[in-house]
């Protein structure tokens, strides 16, 4: 469904034709049925299923592309013996990177080409129904940008308003079909129902995700390359799950949204999961632990990681210290 479309006869400015949505209710959520886990043939990385998925049939006739999709999960070990290296990985940047002066995607209008414009949608933007989480998007956008070590980078907030209509590229929203361009750099949807978590990831586990667009050369279907042979990112798109106990700080059995709310956003900002989870069990109790913290770590166990670890701030670096010279 394409939203009410109207057609004039004299040519007069037609302000109807942009579709809205209803303030003051949460809007319902859909998301195309071939990405529910049992429609996706099951081989290979859900990561990788759902990227193979997306571009064959949302975007198969689109010039921007999904790239990556980083789930950010929590994690639970029940059984080791010892020393158990639980995961590993050493992504410090992503295979797809900003562009500076990338007039392909002056999406909001402001033609300040150098800044990142990441935007969130109000009517997801509360947790659990209880703790509105806009002051700790943009308290963690700053600590990137301020705490991140290397400060070459503007990361600038746009308003949404409804006029602007359907904020995802994925899910149709207030019976709004998925929007054909982003809104923004960074499109923060927000807190969606878990059933939309366990039908795409089959999993009740995931807390939040990233999808990394770019952009594809129409031609040969490949994607672009300008700088540092890194695909030329168009968007990120960052949901969070409501279905979890979030908390202002972690406690037991809760999950602390700055921690998980950092994590998301330096997806956002070109940085990929880092670092090393092992278990430790002594006297059958395990412990799970970091090796080093950081907020990149690929799994939440429970602890707090709402500040940036070393190697954050030295891939964050590596993203950024020659901004905006590429
Ligand atoms: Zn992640």
């Amino acid at each position: 469904m394409a939203g009410t479309f109207l057609f004039g006869s004299c040519g007069e400015p037609q302000l109807s034709d942009a579709p809205t949505l209803q303030e003051d209710q949460k809007p319902p959520v859909t998301f195309p049925d071939i990405l529910n886990s049992r429609n996706r043939s099951s081989s290979g990385r859900l990561e990788d299923q759902l990227v193979s998925t997306l571009n064959s049939t949302l975007f198969a006739d689109a010039n921007i592309k999904v790239s990556q999709v980083h789930v950010c999960m929590l994690n639970s070990v029940n059984k080791a013996t010892t020393v158990t290296t639980v995961d590993q990985q050493f992504e410090s940047t992503l295979s797809s990177r900003w562009v500076t002066n990338d007039t392909r995607r002056n999406w909001n209008g402001d033609n300040n080409l150098n800044d990142l414009d990441w935007m969130f949608f109000p009517p997801f933007a509360v947790a659990n129904g209880t703790f509105n989480a806009t002051p700790i998007y943009q308290a963690m956008y700053n600590k990137w940008e301020f705490g991140g070590s290397c400060k070459t980078l503007n990361i600038d907030q746009t308003l949404y308003n409804t006029s602007m209509g359907n904020p995802s590229l994925i899910l149709g929203i207030g019976g709004l079909p998925p929007a054909d361009l982003p809104l923004a750099d960074i499109s923060v949807i927000g807190f969606l129902p878990a059933s939309i978590f366990e039908a795409i990831f089959g999993s009740p586990n995931v807390l939040g995700v990233a999808f990394s667009f770019v952009f594809i050369n129409p031609d040969t279907g490949e994607p672009i390359k300008t700088t540092r042979g890194k695909e030329d990112k168009a968007f990120t798109e960052v949901w969070f799950n409501n279905g979890f106990s979030w908390s202002m700080g972690a406690a037991p059995g809760k999950i602390d949204l700055e921690s998980v709310i950092l994590h998301e956003f330096g997806h956002t900002l070109n940085l990929g999961h880092f670092g090393i989870l092992q278990a430790f069990t002594t006297n059958g109790v395990t412990k799970l632990v970091y090796q080093p913290v950081n907020t990149m770590n690929a799994f939440y166990i429970g602890e707090p990681r709402n500040f940036l670890g070393p190697n954050d701030k030295g891939n964050y670096c590596e993203a950024w210290g020659s901004w905006p010279w590429n």
